[in-house]
């Protein structure tokens, strides 16, 4: 039983991880994509809308560990 122990310190411990990954696989930065309020695959995806429009609190919470959009959120596609 381990609650509500993981609130301290560095919430997202595998920043730098995303951001490498991120950087490989979408051509952009998350930390820059979410400095800039926008999708981390929108230069991967420019056709697409990327909606920063999110439907509640999880998917603001994916896009600040990811990077992704809601749309991105939404979509599976690769
Ligand atoms: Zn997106």
């Amino acid at each position: 039983m381990t609650n509500g122990s993981v609130k301290s310190g560095d919430k997202y411990p595998n920043r730098l991880y995303y951001d490498n990954e991120s950087l490989a696989m979408f051509g952009r930065s998350r930390t820059l994509a979410i400095m800039s309020s926008t999708c981390v695959r929108q230069l991967q995806h420019p056709d697409k809308r990327h909606s920063m429009r999110f439907t509640d609190a999880d998917s603001i919470n994916e896009y600040r560990i990811t990077g992704f959009c809601q749309t991105c959120q939404d979509t599976p596609y690769g």
